[in-house]
This record gives structure tokens, C-alpha cells and sequence, in this order.
């Protein structure tokens, strides 16, 4: 078995060490002896195949980094689409997860988006930044992180990734942060997301080892007490106070 992965604009998405979560998928997938390969397409390729791609990653960027990247990426938004909507498995961070959505205002400008969430982004008052617990109805593990957005996204109807219990999420005090459609995980939590949260990043390899290969059942168990211990200790420092 062998998954592909396809790691978007890497030059300029790339805030907190992003690439690392490309790291971690890798690494969890080679210790069950399954093949894995990465692609990275920069700002300075023209194509990329998505037949090929059982998972696709963009990580988040600065208001500046976003406005180079989103002219990029809506050469693509027709092909983009159809893979998230075949089911496709894609992972977005923060400035990645603003522009699958309709748009992210800014002060003076409109950055248009993907559109392929039915969500918007605007620019508040002030960032929402600090650590973040959230309580996930998919997985037996609360999900941690740390957030820093100056957008507010606004999900609509959409299902979040988790119900928070500390930290802003998607908005002030939002009580709901991210989104989970289909086999998309978009998300404002930067930098360690999978390896903070193994539990999240195994859901990420089964959606596509499952869609890849019919047959596949589950993956099979990591020695995760490391992962696990660090992920409770963040749940414990934020939620007993
Ligand atoms: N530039 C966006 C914002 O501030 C996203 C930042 C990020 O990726 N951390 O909301």
C-alpha cells in the first residue's frame, strides 16, 4: 500500500513549522510498514495531478503570504473542489483553512477563496492567540493546540471539528472552532496538530487508506504513551485550573 501526499505552497504556507504534521503522516504511516510519498508543489510549479493524491496539505501564512498564495490557488479551485467533493482527504491549517471558504476581508481588501466551504472570513479586533482544547465527537482524544488568527470564521451551517473548551476557536469565544466536511479537516491549530494529536492524525490516514484501498479496514496500533501523555498533560494544564 502506498498513500500520496501533496503538501501545497510549502515556500510560503509554512507558520509554526506546519511542514512537521507532513512529517508525522509520513512517519506513522512507514511504522505500519505502508509506503508513503510527498509531493510539494511550490508558488514556482504550474500543475499537480490530485488523481494520484490520497491526501492533501496546506498550512497557514500571514495575511501577505495568504494574498500571493490565493491568486495561486484559484487556478486550481475547479480541480480543488471536485477532489474534496470525490471524497478526497485534505488537511487545512489556519491560512489554508481561511481560504477554503468564500473569502477573508481584510481592512482595506477581499481576498477571494476557494469556495469550496461554505464560510467566510473577517478580520476582528485584535488576534486570538493561546493555547486550545477541543472536545471532538470522531476520535477518543481531545484535540490541543495553540491558535493565532486575526480572522474570524463564520461556518454557517458547517459541522465544526470540535467543540471548544478552552480557547477562542473560530471567533471570540466561538464555542465551536474549525470544520469537518466530508474528508476535509480545516482548522486554526498551528504547528504540532497531528503530532499533539495522534488520535487525529490516524482518522486523517484511515479516511484515506480507506478511500484508496476498499478493503482496508483499520490501522493497525502505535506505542502512542509518549503522544498520549503529552496530549493529557495540555488537557489537564488548561481545563483544571
Ligand atoms: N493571516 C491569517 C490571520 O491572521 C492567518 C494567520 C495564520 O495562518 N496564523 O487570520
Amino acid at each position: 500500500m502506498r498513500i500520496n501526499i501533496l503538501h501545497l505552497y510549502p515556500d510560503l504556507l509554512n507558520l509554526y513549522g506546519d511542514k512537521g504534521n507532513i512529517e508525522c503522516l509520513r512517519k506513522r504511516l512507514l511504522w505500519r510498514g505502508i509506503d508513503a510519498r510527498v509531493i510539494t508543489h511550490t508558488c514556482d510549479d504550474r500543475d499537480f495531478d490530485l488523481s494520484d493524491t490520497d491526501i492533501v496539505f496546506v498550512g497557514g501564512g500571514s495575511d501577505r503570504e495568504q494574498k500571493i498564495v490565493c491568486t495561486r490557488l484559484l487556478e486550481h479551485k475547479r480541480q480543488l473542489k471536485e477532489y474534496v467533493e470525490d471524497n478526497g482527504v485534505l488537511t487545512a491549517v489556519c491560512g489554508g483553512y481561511q481560504l477554503l471558504g468564500r473569502y477573508y476581508k481584510l481592512e482595506d481588501e477581499t481576498i477571494e477563496g476557494l469556495g469550496i466551504l461554505d464560510i467566510y472570513t473577517e478580520q476582528g479586533k485584535g488576534r486570538l492567540i493561546g493555547n486550545i482544547v477541543l472536545e471532538a465527537d470522531f476520535i477518543n482524544q481531545k484535540i490541543v493546540g495553540f491558535e493565532n488568527h486575526g480572522g474570524r470564521t463564520y461556518i454557517g451551517s458547517h459541522k465544526p471539528l470540535g467543540k471548544v473548551l478552552y480557547g477562542n476557536g473560530n471567533a471570540d469565544n466561538a464555542g465551536a472552532e474549525g470544520v469537518l466536511y466530508k474528508n476535509v479537516v480545516a482548522t486554526y491549530l498551528h504547528g504540532p496538530l497531528f503530532p499533539k494529536n495522534p488520535k487525529l492524525c490516524d482518522y486523517v490516514l484511515t479516511n484515506a487508506l480507506k478511500r484508496k484501498y476498499p478493503e482496508f479496514k483499520e490501522l493497525s496500533p502505535l506505542d502512542d504513551e509518549l503522544e498520549n501523555i503529552a496530549n493529557g498533560y495540555i488537557v489537564n494544564r488548561f481545563l483544571n485550573k
